[in-house]
């Protein structure tokens, strides 16, 4: 009974594991566009920047209205401002790291139960029954600490 229940328990943690990879899979995509796009944006107004200032075009080269281009390159000082001032990009790396890192901790927990799951079942099939109770033990603490960290 006590065994049906620890792998009763070992497939919740793995439910639990992949559940909380695929957030973390969504969150890392949401992130990584989020770096992709303020990255162009910055690189566009930067070359909007350079554009205005030597050309001087009184329409938009973008879509075409007219501009006042000392007006048009004080609206790209104050975006290049706030891209700047936010630091928005390299806090987005950041997070992506962060990111990252969490979902390696859970894909070697995953990695880490399949391990011993697999020991656990070759052990089971060579001798008459009994598995050795220091590994159950250890299997249990196992699970035990993937719980603690998906419910940090
Ligand atoms: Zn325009």
């Amino acid at each position: 009974m006590a065994q049906i229940s620890a792998f009763e328990q070992e497939k919740r943690t793995r439910d639990a594991v992949n559940t909380a990879l695929s957030r973390l899979a969504g969150e890392i995509e949401e992130v990584e566009s989020r770096i992709e796009r303020t990255d162009a944006y910055s690189r566009l107004i930067g070359l909007g920047w350079d554009y205005l200032e030597t050309y001087k075009p009184t329409s938009c080269p973008l879509c075409n209205q007219t501009i006042d281009p000392s007006e048009a390159l004080a609206h790209l000082r104050r975006e290049m401002e706030k891209v700047e001032v936010t630091g928005e990009i390299p806090k987005l790396k950041e997070r992506a790291k962060q990111l990252h890192l969490e979902r390696e901790s859970y894909e070697s927990s995953l990695r880490r139960l399949r391990d011993l799951q697999t020991t656990l079942e070759g052990i089971e099939y060579t001798s008459s029954g009994m598995k050795p109770q220091s590994l159950k033990k250890l299997w249990c603490s196992d699970v035990s600490t993937t719980m603690a960290v998906l419910e940090r």
